[in-house]
């Protein structure tokens, strides 16, 4: 009706808009529902490879975490907790600055460019008196890992390789022919200790965090050029180095975390083998890992890396060339029989090795050891950094036999300390050993109810040791080295003293029919607190609060 009072004209105008509009809509509509399947497909597989890697009980599991997290950090920033967790936070950290930076005191602070320059007189008395500072005695082998020392000799050694090749750079192979000659000889070294094949590739990094981060993100780039993989994910037993995490936060890897349940405490392969899908881009076993310096089940690993068709890399930075060696030194070497677990194993495509670590180098020294070239080349846009000391020094200077003698002197301790923790009665009684250690870590907790493991530790502290405390379980461990390995009598003597100590602390609280724990030590204050909380967030700020700390002037 109020049609035909309008114009035809107009009319005719409002049923092309009409129709058009219709269309546009229909269009709008079918677009609406292809974008609503493809996201409910997306959420499909995401949950169906939930389900598959988690289980339901275990998806459920990580959703409830997930939330619990997220409200609990709207609580911590809700105001009345806010200013006592500020409070805490900075008491702490206040601690640790006066422990750190006291050791400093009495010497002069120069915060700015001295005027005129210092005459070389005035600079050797000024290093002398930095390196003279109290400390803990490293000297003496009370620090475990840490000071990965080749002898007087090989240290001598390396100060003239510094003088010969300080000023090289490495980035004009033509101007310094001699360091890339070093450098590619340096890699070739530690490709024949992992047993590479022909093909094998490899390159020098600053360190063992950098030689992972170049593994993961070789293995991303090469899923994402090979096989389109744009939501990439990693699988790690979690007990692997920090660095994977540090490798998926900067790569945008997303990092599943497996168990390593006891009595072997290796990654669980089943749990390993349900989370694999076509984005994963990694597996990752350790040889042997940091915390209990035990070796994951690398044949297996490999097994399900040639089964599924991706990259595995195992992380050997630690064992280094203790692990390389253990056979040639008369020590049971992991997996013999099943092919090792270096490039003798045909699912390995990558290995870190730490030059710097067992093979003695100067700090600031790794490499990277992958199949062939074309595994190296997803890598490429490394800085390769300066190699000259590693070279004339200690792998030329130590050779064969002597990795194989401070393998022997090296594991041979950490033997010896597992047995003393084993047969010694105190030491039996109470403590226990994590795992079967192969190479040159060993990891022990109290086993007795009324001995908070942390006691121990910072009862040795109190002895001037310097002993790594780990978590999730709680446990010590000691990475033996060079001058460890000398002083290895007197650490038993030490912990058998410790443990005694708290056995009587033990009996005394019983007498006085007190519960357990009234005062924890640091360490235990430390941990307990960090176990206890569903969010690492406090935890972090502390750790943030000693990095600060490390630069105060
Ligand atoms: C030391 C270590 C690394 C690398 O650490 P950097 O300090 O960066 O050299 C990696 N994995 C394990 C198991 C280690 O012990």
């Amino acid at each position: 009706m109020a049609s035909s009072i309008l114009p035809v004209a107009f009319q005719n105008k409002l049923m092309g808009y009409t129709r058009a509009s219709n269309s546009q809509l229909m269009n709008l509509d079918l677009f609406r529902n292809i974008v609503f399947i493809i996201f409910i497909l997306r959420y499909l597989r995401k949950t169906y490879y939930s389900l598959r890697g988690y289980g339901l009980i275990g998806s459920l599991r990580n959703v409830y975490f997930a939330i619990r997290l997220f409200l609990y950090s709207i609580f911590l920033r809700t105001p009345g907790v806010r200013g006592q967790v500020d409070k805490q936070v900075s008491t702490a950290v206040e601690g640790l600055e006066s422990k750190l930076v006291a050791s400093t005191a009495g010497v002069t602070k120069y915060l700015t460019l001295p005027k005129e320059g210092w005459s070389d007189d005035q600079i050797r008395a000024e290093l002398d008196k930095l390196a003279g500072l109290d400390h803990t005695r490293w000297e003496d082998g009370r620090v475990s890992g840490a000071v990965y020392h080749g002898g007087l000799d090989l240290v001598k050694l390396q100060s003239e390789a510094f003088n010969q090749f300080g000023v090289s750079n490495p980035i004009h192979p033509d101007v310094f022919p001699g360091v890339r000659k070093m450098e590619a000889e340096v890699v070739s070294m530690v490709l024949a200790l992992f047993n590479a094949p022909p093909d094998g590739a490899g390159v020098t990094t600053s360190g063992g965090t950098e030689s992972i981060l170049m593994a993961c993100l070789g293995a991303r780039q090469k899923a994402f050029t090979e096989r389109g993989v744009t939501e990439p994910e990693m699988i790690i037993p979690d007990t692997a180095h920090a660095a994977f995490y540090k490798a998926s936060n900067y790569f945008g890897i997303k990092l599943h975390r497996v168990a390593c349940p006891a009595p072997d405490y290796k990654g669980d392969i089943a749990a390993i083998r349900r989370l694999i899908n076509p984005n994963t881009v990694l597996l990752v076993g350790s040889a042997p890992n940091f915390p209990h310096g035990i070796v994951d089940d690398i044949p297996a690993l490999s097994h399900l890396a040639t089964t599924y068709k991706i990259p595995l890399h195992v992380d050997c930075c630690l064992g280094s060339f203790v692990i390389a060696h253990l056979k040639k030194a008369g020590f049971p070497s992991p997996y013999e029989e099943e092919g090792g677990f270096d490039f003798r194993l045909p699912g390995v495509t990558s290995i870190s090795v730490d030059t710097h670590k067992y093979g003695f180098a100067p700090k600031g020294n790794s490499v990277v050891l992958y199949r062939n070239r074309v595994y190296r080349s997803y890598q490429y846009f490394i800085y390769p950094d300066w190699a000259g000391g590693v070279y004339a020094s200690p792998l030329m200077s130590v050779g064969e036999s002597g990795y194989i003698n401070s393998c022997s002197e090296i594991v041979g301790a950490a033997k010896k300390f597992e047995s003393s923790i084993k047969q010694h009665s105190v030491l039996s009684q109470n403590l226990e050993v994590i795992g079967k250690p192969m190479v040159s870590v060993v990891a022990f907790a109290s086993k007795n109810a009324g001995i908070d493991t942390y006691d121990i530790a910072d009862e040795l502290s109190g002895k001037g040791w310097h002993l790594n405390a780990l978590q999730n379980p709680a446990a010590i461990h000691v990475a033996f080295t060079v001058p460890t390995a000398a002083a290895v009598d007197q650490l038993t003597t030490d912990l058998i003293e410790a443990v005694e100590k708290q056995l009587e602390k033990a009996e005394e609280r019983k007498r006085q029919g007190k519960s357990y724990v009234v005062k924890r030590g640091d360490t235990a204050a430390l941990y307990g607190v960090a176990g206890s909380m569903p969010d690492k967030s406090i935890v972090s700020r502390l750790a943030e609060g000693f990095l600060d700390t490390l630069y105060k002037t």
